[in-house]
This record gives structure tokens, C-alpha cells and sequence, in this order.
């Protein structure tokens, strides 16, 4: 814990917007949004909170994700960019967790928002991630997603087949993957932190075994061509998909056969991981931490 305490005091004086705790060197700083071309008509825009991808074309503007509040100023730059916001036709939401939906506020105005069904439940009203102090009070109207889904849905615009496919309790209990067709880029959502331990929020649904299922289940529909977007970190591939999913499988298992032998949460920390995982925590979760949510995750009844 030696690395998430200071952080996470630090995180709580300092603002009382959700982040993702520890450590955010991994974000991109700053009140601007880093925009990359990532295909013809798709961008990434990466700046604090959450990756979000931007879809052009005839037809309009999409948008995977919103990001933080505070970031809503840079969006709004980067949209005037695409003739600015009321060009803006979709908001698709990944899930409900601030640094992905705050910018509903902003964009709600102008375009609809589409999400999993359980989404539009958490947003209606007051939600709390007890592992970061985190509460977020009901969204206003206008920033709730007014078309939802259970499974999937489908969206074609600007000639691109859009694919918001629903997978069930992975990082929470309303993620969803959203597959470009054309373009083949796949927008994974916190299904997907390239490069680190991931959060996974076991208060509202989320369980490692079901995130690990879920990216087996992703893995067999993209290939390694596939640009991979993930919910934070670098822009990625099928192989570093791969390779988070390795590690989401052999450290729940090097925690589970600890678990079995009789180890304590601390002893288990104390032990902590292989070496070959150490690179993970670099960046945002502590070793301590990844453990405290994967003991959480096997302790928690599979939902
Ligand atoms: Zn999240």
C-alpha cells in the first residue's frame, strides 16, 4: 500500500472528481486533449480521464466516451475541429464511471447518449466506489443515456458498421466493447488498461474472472491488424490484449492458490507476485492494491 496511500491522500485534497486513484502518470496531462488519426475518419483524443474515440464523417460526429467535467473546455476545442459540437449525432457510453460519462453534461445538450440499460440505472441515481471514498450524486436529465440495450446494438453512419456489444461484470456490471467494423478498431472500454493493473469495481458488478472471460471472448473477434483501444494507456494491439488477459489469468490464480493455502490478505501482500508481473505497477495500481481488488474479486460471489 506503500505506493497507493500518499496518492490516493493527495487525490482526495485535491479534487473531488472521480480519477482512478493512485496514480495518473499514465494519463496524459494537462487541460488539452492529445488527438491522434488513427484511420481515415477516426480519431483518439487522450487527455485526463478516460480514452475517448471520435467517429467523422457526412452523416456527423461519434463519440466513445466523454470524459471528466473538467476536460469538457478541451473536448469542445477539439470538436471545432469537426465543425464543433452540434455535429455531434452520438454519444456512445463505455460505462458509467466518471471519467468516461462526465462529459454527458456537455454533449447531452446536443446528441443523444446510447449505453447498456444498467448504465442509465447508475447514473439515475447515487453511486459509490468504496475502494477510492467515491461518490457520484445522480446526473442531471440531459446527461443520462436516453437509448439503451441489453445484449448489443447496432449503428450505421458515416459507412461505418458501429458494434456496442454488452459484456456482462467484467470491470462493472454495464461495459460495454464497441467494435468499428470497417475500420477495424475496437474501443475496449475499462475492459482494457494497457499496461498496468487494472480497477476493477467490484461495488457495481465487476469481477476479474468475468473481465478475463469477456477479453477471451474479444480476443476471438478481432485480429492482429486491429487497432485496440484501450479505456486508459497507449493506443494497442491484439497482442498486448493477449498479454493483459495472461496476466489477469495468472495472477488471480497466484492469489487464488494463496488464498487456498490459508494466507491473509497482509501475508498475501507480504508474499506478493511473480517478478515477471512487477512492470504492471508501474503507473497506477500498486502489486498491494491489484492484489486487494483480485482477493475481493475470488471472495465475491461470481455475479
Ligand atoms: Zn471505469
Amino acid at each position: 500500500m506503500k505506493l497507493l496511500i500518499p496518492s490516493l491522500v493527495i487525490f482526495l485534497i485535491s479534487t473531488n472528481l472521480f480519477a482512478y486513484g493512485a496514480d495518473t502518470s499514465h494519463q496524459v496531462p494537462g487541460k488539452f486533449f492529445k488527438s491522434t488519426i488513427i484511420s481515415e475518419n477516426v480519431f483518439l483524443l487522450q487527455g485526463e480521464g478516460g480514452n475517448i474515440a471520435l467517429l467523422r464523417g457526412n452523416e456527423g460526429l461519434v463519440l466513445i466516451d466523454a470524459g471528466y467535467a473538467k476536460m469538457s473546455k478541451a473536448l469542445e476545442y477539439e470538436l471545432a475541429k469537426h465543425g464543433g459540437v452540434e455535429e455531434v449525432v452520438y454519444l456512445i457510453n463505455t460505462h458509467w464511471h466518471a471519467d468516461h460519462t462526465e462529459g454527458n453534461a456537455f454533449i447531452g445538450d446536443h446528441a443523444p447518449i446510447i449505453a447498456h440499460k444498467n448504465v442509465r440505472s447508475r447514473l439515475l441515481t447515487r453511486q459509490e466506489v468504496k475502494f477510492f471514498n467515491m461518490v457520484s450524486e445522480p446526473y442531471a436529465s440531459h446527461a443520462i443515456p436516453s437509448i439503451t440495450f441489453d445484449k448489443a446494438i447496432g449503428l450505421s453512419i458515416n459507412g461505418e458498421t458501429l458494434e456496442v456489444i454488452h459484456f456482462a461484470n467484467g470491470h462493472t456490471d454495464g461495459d460495454s466493447v464497441v467494435f468499428l467494423k470497417s475500420a477495424n478498431i475496437v474501443h475496449m472500454g475499462d475492459h482494457f488498461f494497457s499496461g498496468f493493473y487494472p480497477f476493477i469495481d467490484v461495488d457495481t458488478g465487476g469481477n476479474v474472472r468475468n473481465m478475463a472471460n469477456n477479453i477471451k471472448s474479444i480476443l476471438a473477434r478481432i485480429d492482429d491488424e486491429t487497432i485496440v483501444i484501450p479505456g486508459h494507456g497507449p493506443l494497442s494491439s491484439k497482442a498486448d490484449l493477449e498479454e493483459f488477459h495472461q496476466m489477469l489469468v495468472e495472477t488471480t490464480a497466484e492469489v487464488e492458490a494463496m488464498l487456498i493455502k490459508g494466507m491473509t490478505a497482509e501475508e498475501i501482500q507480504a508474499e506478493g507476485l511473480s517478478l515477471e508481473w512487477e512492470d504492471w505497477s508501474a503507473g497506477y495500481l500498486s502489486t498491494d492494491a491489484w492484489i486487494k481488488i483480485v482477493i475481493r474479486c475470488l471472495n465475491t460471489p461470481m455475479p
